[in-house]
Order: C-alpha cells, then structure tokens, then sequence
C-alpha cells in the first residue's frame, strides 16, 4: 500500500479548525478530535521509512480500540507492556503473533495472562526476571534490553530500564544455563528522539554484542528491536521522517540479512492525529497578564506539562495563526497552583467560552489525563474510523 493512499487533500487549519469547533458544539468541551486517517498515514510513513522493520504499535501513549483496528487493518504489529493491552488488542481481534510484549519488569500474573493469549516474545533486562521464565522456556523466547541514556529525549527510558553492554553477556549466559532462549536484544534510545545518531550508536553497541555473545558461545540472536522515540514536530519545523530513519537504515544495512529487526513506535505513530479543544472558563488581570482559566489543564491532557513533554502551540477561534496577540497565562480548571498549561501564551483577547485549539495532542495526553477535582476528562471523538469512508474520501 502507498504512503499516499490515505492523504486527503490538505486541509488549512481554518478548515479543521471549523470542523472541530462544530464537533464542540455537538459534543462539549473539553474535547479531542482523533482523526483515524492520520494514524493511518503516520504508520505508512514510517513503515515507508523503514522498509525492513516490523512495526510494533508501543499502545501506551494512545491505548484506542479505533487506532489498534486501524492498524491492524493495515497488517500493523503491536508492543505490549501491561494485561490492559494484552486485554485491547485481544478485544480487536489481533493475533498473537502479531505482538511482543516489552516491559522488563513484570508480575507472575502478567506473564501468565500474555502466555494465555499467545504471546510469545518477551523482554527481560536483570537475571531476577529470568527465573519467572523458567517454567515457560518451551513457550517464549526473550529479547535483552540494552540502556543507552539520553538526557535530551522528553522521556529517557535508559534511566529506568536496559542493562549496559558490559553486563549484557552475564545474562545472557545466565539465560543460556537456564535453558531459556534469548533471540535479540531491544533498547529505547528515549522519548521524542531528535538526532538519529542515538539510534546509530545502539545499534552499533548492540552488534558488538551480537558477535561477542557468538564468539563466546552463549547465543545465536537473530532479531534487534530499536525501539521507540521517533519525533514529531511539535514547534513547526517540519520533521521528514524518511530523511530522519536515513542513517537508521545505513546502520541496520550492516547487519546480516537474516536479522529480524522490529521497532515499537508509539508517539509518531498518534501524536499528529489528534487535536484538543478547550473553552475558557473565567479570566482575570493578574498584574501585567491576563489569565484565561480553561476547563482542561496539566491534570488532565496537558498532563505532559509536569513530565517533560515538549511544548505545544495554541490556537484560537480568531487566529488561526500561531502566536498573536498579547502575552498570557493559560491554566487549567484545577484548584491546584501547578495546574498551568502556558505562562507565557501569546493570545488574542479571548470571552468567557471561546474556544482554544492543539494540535499534535494525540500522545502522552488522553490516556495521562485524570478527573481531579471532578473535573472530567476530556471525551474522545474519532474521525475516519472505518476504512472504508478513508478510501471513499
Ligand atoms: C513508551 C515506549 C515505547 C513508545 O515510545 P515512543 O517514544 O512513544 O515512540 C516503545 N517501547 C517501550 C518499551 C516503551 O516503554
């Protein structure tokens, strides 16, 4: 399938945003607009990029029954960390063998509940976890996962997760002496990764550690995960994906030609799919700003906010362009000080009830969103969801 199969033609943000202000009138505030055929268009893209990868959908930034079916529909893959994913994709009808289940660190229960499914690959990255395996080392086969840190990412998984090269080998003997069948290795160079060269360097680092462990006898591995962390242009400054992955695809080209490589995108695959509308609530002049309290906020889909997201640009109903009008502070509906989305705002003049716009909402938002405060999350509309309109439009 082309790239441009699911491409409509392009919309101003003029138009999406009347059709999201429609959608508010209908549905409330706060609200967000998913649109399935990004999602779909994203995939491609990626998948276009990264020719020889098996894509494996990361479902934690967006867990969404419409984006699991879509991609689905697309013969997509999926990365699994928790029994609720397990749970989703199981719902959408998606084959076992279509997913990998990547936290490193799990119960008795949530092995059990994704061996029951049918999942058979699993990561692991300390010799605790290896010994949970044991009693199924006829059933799955393990990918070791390598930390590689990265303090510019908006979320540096290699703090939490990964084991560095010089103590991967120790595992994987231990695994060997276990009788459990380690077939690669996986590694997230970090959230929101915008020089490719990390990827590059894992990749490097982790075929070191192919060949040393081939050397040394205490494996054959045959698959390499590269993860997630794939960027998205929050701020504007268009981001090709296909230029980005190109030296991805010169390091992979190195590798033998029976290596299985998959890569667990999650960001890149929603975040441009889904638009956030907010109305404002009251206002006041606090000094030298204006303040415009919203009825979404940092404990809801601006939960990103407080973990390092990067920042997002706001649009009104009376310009569509970013950036204009006065500075401001944009707040959230909360009772709670933190709960500031913008303390710097460039905004127009804005009545109690008018609307204010995001893009790129659609990662790290909806499903980090709580009710605190009893204030409700915001609903979710899905737009294109069946195929089927997506190839009529
Ligand atoms: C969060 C996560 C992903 C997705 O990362 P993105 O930066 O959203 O692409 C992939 N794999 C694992 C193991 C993760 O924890």
């Amino acid at each position: 399938m082309s790239v441009s199969t699911f491409v409509q033609p392009v919309t101003t943000n003029n138009e999406h945003f009347s059709l999201c202000t429609a959608l508010a009138k209908q549905h409330g505030t706060p609200l967000l607009v998913l649109d399935v055929n990004q999602v779909r268009e994203n995939y491609l893209a990626l998948a276009n990029a990264l020719p020889n990868v098996a894509l494996h959908y990361a479902l934690k930034p967006l867990p969404h029954i419409d984006v699991v079916n879509a991609l689905n529909e697309l013969g997509g893959c999926f990365d699994l960390a928790t029994n609720g994913e397990v749970d989703l994709v199981a719902q959408a009808g998606v084959m076992p063998s279509q997913v990998i289940h990547t936290h490193p660190i799990k119960r008795v229960s949530d092995i059990e509940h994704a061996v029951a499914y049918g999942c058979s690959t699993f990561v692991f990255d300390s010799e605790n976890e290896l010994y949970k395996f044991e009693k199924y080392s006829d059933k799955v086969e393990l990918l070791l996962r390598l930390s590689f840190p990265n303090k510019d990412a908006a979320a540096d998984l290699s703090k939490k997760f990964g084991v560095t090269v010089a103590d991967a080998l120790p595992l994987l003997k231990k695994a060997k002496e276990l009788g459990i069948r380690v077939r690669g290795l996986s590694f997230h160079v970090g959230s929101q990764t915008m020089d490719p060269q990390k990827y590059v360097y894992a990749i490097e680092q982790c075929k070191t550690v192919f060949e040393m462990a081939l050397a040394q006898g205490v494996g054959t591995m045959n698959t390499l995960d590269i993860g997630g962390g794939f960027p998205v242009s929050y701020t504007g400054n268009t981001i090709d994906i296909n230029e980005f992955c190109a030296p991805i695809r010169a390091a992979l080209a190195q590798w033998p030609d029976t290596t299985h490589f998959i890569a667990e995108p999650g960001r890149f695959i929603v975040a441009s799919a889904m638009t956030h509308v907010m109305s404002v609530m009251g206002q006041s002049q606090r000094g030298s700003l204006r303040w415009y309290y919203m009825d979404d906020g940092v404990y809801g889909a601006f939960s990103g906010r407080v973990y390092g997201e990067p920042e997002q640009r706001f649009y009104t109903q009376y310009s569509t362009e970013f950036a204009a009008g006065e500075p401001s502070v944009l707040a959230g509906p909360t009772c709670d000080s933190i709960d500031v989305i913008g303390d710097n705002v460039l905004l127009p003049a804005l009545q109690d009830g008018d609307l204010v716009f995001t893009q790129n909402m659609g990662a790290y938002s909806w499903t980090t969103s709580t009710d605190f405060n009893f204030f409700a999350k915001a609903q979710l509309i899905s737009l294109n969801s069946s195929m089927l309109v997506a190839e009529v439009g």
